[in-house]
C-alpha cells in the first residue's frame, strides 16, 4: 500500500458538506484506507480574488491505487460533486488534488507531483502540518517552509 496526501478545497455551496461527500467517496473505495482528516481551514482565494473564501482540508491515505489510478479518482470525486470550472482558479464545488504519492515524482500536465507550489500555500501547508509535523519535504522540514507562509490569511474552523 501507498501512502499518499491529498488537498481537498471548496468555494462553492455548502462547503463543509462537499468536503464531507468526497471523503466519503474516498473511505468507500474499497482500494483507499483514509488514514488521517485535518481540521476545516477557511482560506483567502489565490488567483482569482472576486469570489468567496475557500473551505481546505488535508487528507492522508493508504492506498492500492498507482498515481494515475488515484488521479483518475480524485476527478471522479469532482464529476460526481458537479463541480464546475468556468474561471480558472474560480469558484469550485470541490477540488481533490494529490499532494504527494510516497517517493513518486512526476512532472507533466496531466499529473505533477508534489502538487506544483504547494509550499508556497498557506492552505495547504498548514493543514498537512497538523496531521504530519515531522514531514520534509525536499529534505526541509515542514515547520520551516511553514514560517515563510505566514502573511497568509487562513482561519482554522471550530469544530
Ligand atoms: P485544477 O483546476 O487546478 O484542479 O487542475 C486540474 C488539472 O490539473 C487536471 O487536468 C489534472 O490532470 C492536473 N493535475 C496535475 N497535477 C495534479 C495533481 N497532483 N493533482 C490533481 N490534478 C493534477
Amino acid at each position: 500500500m501507498a501512502k499518499a496526501y491529498l488537498g481537498l478545497g471548496s468555494n462553492l455551496g455548502n462547503k463543509k458538506a462537499n468536503i464531507e461527500a468526497a471523503i466519503q467517496m474516498l473511505a468507500n473505495n474499497e482500494k483507499i484506507k483514509v488514514l488521517k482528516i485535518s481540521s476545516y481551514y477557511e482560506t483567502e482565494p489565490v488567483g482569482f480574488k472576486e469570489q468567496d473564501w475557500f473551505l481546505n482540508i488535508v487528507v492522508k491515505i493508504e492506498t492500492l491505487l498507482d498515481p494515475y489510478e488515484l488521479l483518475e479518482f480524485c476527478h471522479v470525486i469532482e464529476g460526481k460533486l458537479q463541480r464546475k470550472r468556468i474561471i480558472r482558479w474560480g469558484p469550485r464545488t470541490i477540488d481533490v488534488d494529490i499532494l504527494l504519492y510516497e517517493n513518486f515524482y512526476s512532472n507533466n500536465e496531466k499529473l505533477t507531483v508534489p502538487h506544483l507550489r504547494m509550499t508556497e500555500r498557506a492552505f495547504v501547508m498548514v493543514p498537512l502540518f497538523e496531521i504530519e509535523p515531522e514531514l520534509k519535504l525536499n529534505g526541509e522540514n515542514i515547520k520551516k517552509i511553514l514560517e515563510q507562509l505566514k502573511g497568509q490569511d487562513i482561519k482554522k474552523l471550530n469544530d
